[in-house]
């Protein structure tokens, strides 16, 4: 890909200040964009930002309606922030249930309706939705998750038909377990709900369906946001794109 081919160009990066969307970031930094560290962790992001010569957004994506009235200046768009809860849907606390679907669906919608009039305008925009192989699987005990990577889907789908006619496109990728803090927090929970040792959780329970038996690194899906960036990428939209290691192939 060419060096610098993302220069003059703008990226908000959701959840840009650690784990999939800091890899995002470096991405679009290291090709010459200016990056925007849209986060909840105020450190990290000005850290992040600082490293990257961008800047930072520090914001609470839970409180959707602080969203309603935003306008958002950007050539590129990663609705990537994310949380997970594991537990079986019958203990789900179900303001944890709102929280996520908040964060993960109604933020998303609300970023890309502040960034779609700046992008129609200059005729170009790419809009990149980490979703995960639970935009297309499900696993027991991820309720709220996997029905807000569902939707994630749907919305990046519509927005792919409403941005067509005006050069944006609209696409998801879907990883794997992917190395990051997320992951690790995890390994916990699941360790307890599964009762195994946390030592086995990764080959056990993370890797099964996987033929490929390792955890993806964040700097791999952000190669494949990097490349739904770029002009070759023009064609590609509505789509969604899996590095799951073959988990979806069954
Ligand atoms: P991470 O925990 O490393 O990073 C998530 C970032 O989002 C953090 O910097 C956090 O501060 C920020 N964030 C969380 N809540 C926020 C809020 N309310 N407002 C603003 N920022 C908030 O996670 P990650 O593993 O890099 O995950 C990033 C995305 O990738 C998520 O959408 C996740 O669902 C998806 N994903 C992750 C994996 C995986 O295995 N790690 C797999 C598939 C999909």
């Amino acid at each position: 890909m060419t060096e610098q081919d993302l220069a003059g160009r703008r990226a908000v990066i959701t959840g840009g200040a650690s784990g999939i969307g800091l890899a995002c970031a470096r991405e679009f930094a290291r090709r010459g964009a200016h990056v925007v560290i849209a986060d909840l962790d105020a450190a990290a992001a000005e850290t992040a930002a600082t490293e990257l010569g961008g800047e930072a957004w520090v914001v609470d994506l839970s409180d959707t309606r602080a969203l309603d009235t935003l306008a958002l200046d950007a050539d590129i768009l990663v609705n990537n922030a994310g949380i997970q809860r594991v537990s079986p849907i019958v203990d789900f606390d179900p303001e944890a249930f709102r929280s996520i679907q908040r964060i993960m669906v109604e933020a998303p919608f609300l970023l890309i309706r502040a960034v779609l009039p700046g992008m129609y305008e200059r005729g170009w925009g790419r809009i990149v939705n980490v979703s995960s192989v639970h935009g297309l699987r499900a696993s027991a005990f991820k309720s709220a998750y996997v029905t807000a990577k569902h939707a994630l889907e749907g919305l990046s789908k519509v927005t792919a038909l409403e941005g067509g006619p005006h050069g944006v496109t609209s696409n998801c990728i879907n990883p794997g377990y992917v190395r990051t803090p997320l992951v690790e927090k995890q390994i916990a929970d699941q360790a307890r709900l599964h009762d195994i040792p946390e030592s086995e959780v990764v080959q056990r329970i993370m890797l099964t369906e996987s033929a490929i038996k390792r955890l993806v690194e964040a700097d791999e899906v952000a190669s494949l946001a990097g490349w739904l960036t770029s002009d070759t990428a023009g064609m590609v939209t509505g789509a969604s794109y899996t590095m799951d290691g073959g988990w979806s192939a069954r």
